[in-house]
């Protein structure tokens, strides 16, 4: 068996260590003599999995007691409805930094219940850059003010945090959950799809204030009312087990390794020897302002799609699958989340050099 370099900008790749103990707990977890995916979400074993996932995302992030830690479904687009139903419901106004697709995306739902403005956006250069904001921008009587901190499609990250004063700041944080450490208490939500950086798709990890809940419309779907989830443990209805238990593994995995700090050292590194790279040749360049960029999504173009297209079959042929951009920005993306080992980054990059030197 060879196992590829997955640039995958989701799902995406998962640390072998996990898919290998994942593997081995397949046919019988501990000594339950049963898998975990055909567990009652309702048993003893299955609970300890569910509670230890959830103290693995308090430790890691070190999640104040006033927050909840909830295990969603619907992917990250269903919460861009449930947002503006759960939170939207003081004065119906919201505002939206708007940096990229998902937030763009985010602020179309939340448009169709409420008053909602776009109160910045990055739109004029292909987003190219994060928008800067301050306090003074955001309207004082919002309900809460929403951005998507890592723009996985335009490969920009959030350089600070929108101060808002004492507006709720809603983010999601999909593409670079866990990825760094993160002041959770400047946020009222921090949210995100699993799909991208801690398991296969199937759950959305959202960690909540509590004074945000019990705030939902009555038209609010039971299942898109945060407060059921939080009453209920997650467990209103059947959670994707399987799914769950695979976030308590990546999430040990990343403890084990050295915590968030760690995992945001290893990510400086390997998005270094791209940027670096991409900086310096004169083939590629990368479609980012230099002091926006992401360190898990890194577009990049050469100018020529021809060599483009060329470049993106040889690299599969070479072992770098998913290294198409994404419609909008063109080119190439590779997606270098905490699973890419530096390896994958570095050869990628040997790769992209003999590449640059074959066809100039
Ligand atoms: C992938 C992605 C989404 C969409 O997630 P789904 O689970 O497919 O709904 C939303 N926001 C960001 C930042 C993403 O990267």
């Amino acid at each position: 068996m060879s196992r590829v370099y997955n640039f995958s900008a989701g799902p995406s790749m998962l640390p072998e260590e996990v898919l290998k103990k994942a593997a081995a707990e397949m046919l019988e977890y501990k000594s339950t003599g049963q898998s975990v995916m055909e567990m009652s979400h309702r048993s003893k074993e299955y609970k300890e999995i569910i509670d230890e996932a959830e103290a693995l995302v308090r430790e890691l992030y070190n999640v104040p007691d006033n927050y909840k830690v909830l295990f969603l479904q619907g992917g990250a687009s269903t919460q861009f409805a449930a947002i503006p139903l759960n939170f939207m419901n003081g004065t119906g106004k919201a505002d939206y930094i708007v940096s990229g697709q998902w937030g763009k995306r985010a602020y179309e739902e939340a448009a169709r219940y409420g008053d909602v403005v776009v109160t910045a956006n990055s739109v004029d250069k292909n987003y190219s850059y994060f928008p800067k904001t301050k306090k003074e921008d955001f309207r004082e009587d919002a309900d809460y003010v929403y951005y998507c901190m890592n723009n996985t499609i335009f490969g920009t990250k959030a350089p600070y945090i929108p101060d808002t004063g004492d507006i709720p700041l809603i983010t999601d944080v999909s593409s670079c959950f866990f990825s760094e450490p993160l002041d959770i208490s400047k946020f009222a939500v921090v949210y995100g799809g699993a799909q991208k950086n801690v398991a296969p798709a199937g759950v959305v990890i959202a960690i909540v204030r509590e004074d945000m809940l019990g705030k939902a419309r009555d038209i609010t779907p039971k299942m898109l009312n945060w407060q059921v989830h939080a009453d209920n443990g997650s467990m209103y209805n059947t959670p994707p087990c399987y799914i769950i238990y695979m976030c308590k593994l990546v999430l040990e995995w990343i403890k084990e390794l050295g915590g968030l700090e760690e995992m945001k050292k290893r990510n400086i590194a390997k998005a270094k020897i791209l940027y670096d790279f991409l900086d310096s040749s004169k083939m590629f360049s990368s479609t980012v302002v230099p002091e926006d960029r992401s360190l898990m999504n890194v577009p990049f173009v050469s100018g020529d799609k021809e060599l483009d297209a060329k470049l993106i079959k040889e690299a599969a042929e070479a072992g770098f699958i998913n290294i198409k951009g994404y419609k909008t920005v063109g080119g190439m993306r590779a997606s270098i989340y905490n699973a890419m080992p530096i390896e994958g980054v570095e050869k990628l990059v040997e790769f992209l050099k003999k590449f640059e030197e074959e066809n100039s």
